[in-house]
C-alpha cells in the first residue's frame, strides 16, 4: 500500500478517468428508456392515423348504404304508386299520381348521382387507408429495428459500465484511505472532477496559473498539493 506521491497521483488520475467514463455511460443509459418511449410514441401516431383513415372509409360507406336504403324505399313507393294507377277513376287524380311518380323518380335520380360520387370518395378513402397501413407497416419494421439496436447497444454499454465499476473499485483500493476520502470530498464539490493536471504551471481544469512557489513545490512530488484556485488535487503533466 505504501506508494510515493507520484504513484498515488497517477492512481487518482487513472481512477478519475475510469469514473468519468462510467458516468458518461450511465448518462447515456439513462436516456435509453426515453428513446424507446419516443419511438413507441411515433408508432402510436402512425397507428392513430390508420384508425382515422379507417373511420373515414367506414363513414362514407355508411352514407352509401343509407342512400342505397333510400333508393330502395323510393323504388318501392314508385312501384306501389304505379300499381295503383289502374284503380284511379278521375283524370285529375291520375295526373296527380303521375306527377308524384315523376317527382319520386327525379328524387331517386338525384340520390343515385350522389351515390356515384360517394363511390369515388370511398375509393379515394380506401386508397388513403391502404397507404397509411403500408406506411405503418414499414414504420413498425423500422422502429422495431431501431429499438433492437438501442437495446443491444444499451446491453453492451451496461456490460462496459459493469467492467468500469469493477475496475474503479480495484483502482480505488490502491489509493491510500485518507487520500481516497479527500478525493471523494473534492469530487463532490468539484462537479465530479477531483484531480487536475497542471501543464506549464496552469491548472488544466480551472485554467488559472499556479504561483511559482507552489508550482515548484508541486514538481517536487513530496506531498499532495491542491490548486489554490479550484481546490482540486493537482499533479504535474508534461505537455506534448
Ligand atoms: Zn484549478
Amino acid at each position: 500500500m505504501v506508494q510515493n506521491v507520484k504513484e498515488q497521483l497517477e492512481i487518482l488520475a487513472d481512477l478519475q478517468q475510469i469514473e468519468i467514463s462510467a458516468a458518461r455511460l450511465e448518462e447515456s443509459l439513462s436516456k435509453v428508456d426515453q428513446k424507446l418511449a419516443r419511438l413507441d410514441g411515433e408508432l402510436v401516431q402512425f397507428s392513430d392515423a390508420v384508425e382515422t383513415a379507417r373511420a373515414e372509409v367506414e363513414d362514407i360507406r355508411q352514407k352509401y348504404k343509407a342512400d342505397e336504403e333510400e333508393v330502395r324505399s323510393i323504388s318501392d313507393q314508385i312501384a306501389k304508386n304505379e300499381a295503383r294507377l289502374g284503380t284511379i277513376k278521375t283524370n285529375k287524380e291520375y295526373q296527380a299520381a303521375l306527377k308524384e311518380i315523376d317527382d319520386l323518380k327525379r328524387k331517386r335520380s338525384r340520390i343515385e348521382e350522389a351515390m356515384i360520387e360517394t363511390l369515388e370518395k370511398i375509393e379515394a378513402a380506401e386508397k388513403t387507408l391502404a397507404e397509411k397501413e403500408e406506411f405503418l407497416k414499414q414504420q413498425e419494421a423500422e422502429i422495431e429495428e431501431q429499438k433492437k439496436d438501442i437495446i443491444e447497444a444499451a446491453s453492451g454499454k451496461r456490460d462496459e459500465l459493469e467492467k468500469l465499476k469493477q475496475k474503479a473499485a480495484e483502482v480505488a483500493g490502491k489509493v491510500e484511505p485518507r487520500l481516497y476520502q479527500t478525493y471523494n470530498r473534492i469530487k463532490q464539490h468539484g462537479g465530479g472532477v477531483a484531480v487536475a493536471a497542471v501543464e506549464n504551471a496552469v491548472c488544466q481544469v480551472c485554467h488559472m496559473n499556479i504561483p511559482p512557489q507552489a508550482f515548484n513545490e508541486l514538481l517536487r512530488l513530496d506531498e499532495i498539493k491542491i490548486c489554490p484556485n479550484c481546490q482540486r488535487i493537482i499533479y504535474p503533466r508534461q505537455n506534448a
